[in-house]
């Protein structure tokens, strides 16, 4: 499967953002972004305007990122939203955010989404009792996530749990650290989506 495997803090330069996929060194003043707060590249310091289709290819860019997904999976999450009730941009952000492997980092199991992912699909979770190792599966409230017996020694993981109140659980999941594992209070609403994300700007892109 064709995947990301250029350095990510480029992804965080070329957006502007600090999108903490590297875990740990996020935190910490080796953070490219803090030390070179520019677009990569050669011309990287020069051009700043963008059109407004720029704008809007930008923030699906960032977004899609921010997530770690290829296009394809993320055009077939935008066309789920848009098939779904209410609206686009909240059903799309909803989406991503009850994606397994995004449920596994935000639970403090795995330091990055990308992290998140490659657990998920080494098989370490349970979800109601079932193995699934697909990192888009997508969670419904009520849904227990679980780390496999064997798995709860994995040093990566205790690493991560020992870490995770530096960057807390979101309130729509509830987090059984001693029992490693973890569930879906409620559907996460956007006003508790905290990251600067403009997602009328990705409707707008792709509804063209
Ligand atoms: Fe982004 Fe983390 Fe790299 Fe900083 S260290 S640029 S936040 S990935």
């Amino acid at each position: 499967m064709a995947r990301y495997t250029d350095s990510v803090c480029r992804l965080c330069r070329r957006e502007n953002l600090k999108m903490y996929l590297k875990g740990d060194r996020c935190y910490t003043d080796k953070c490219a972004i803090e030390r070179r707060p520019y677009p990569p590249g050669q011309h990287g310091q020069g051009r700043t305007k963008f059109s407004e289709y720029g704008v809007q290819l930008r923030e699906k860019q960032k977004v899609k990122r921010m997530y770690g997904m290829l296009e394809a999976d993320f055009r077939h999450a935008y066309h789920n939203a848009a098939a779904a009730k209410g609206k686009t941009g909240d059903n799309l952000l909803q989406t991503l955010e009850l994606r397994l492997d995004n449920v596994v980092f935000r639970l403090g199991f795995a330091d990055t989404r990308n992290e998140g992912r490659q657990l998920v699909r080494h098989g370490h979770f349970r979800v109601n009792g079932r193995k699934v190792n697909i990192p888009s599966f997508r969670l419904r409230v009520g849904d227990v996530v679980e780390l496999k017996d064997r798995s709860k020694k994995v040093v990566r993981i205790n690493e991560a749990l020992e870490a995770v109140d530096r960057r807390g659980v979101p309130a729509w999941l509830e987090l059984d650290k001693g029992g490693f594992k973890g569930s879906v209070k409620t559907a996460p609403a956007r006003e508790e989506l905290t990251m600067p994300i403009q997602e009328q700007l990705i409707v707008e892109l792709y509804s063209k």
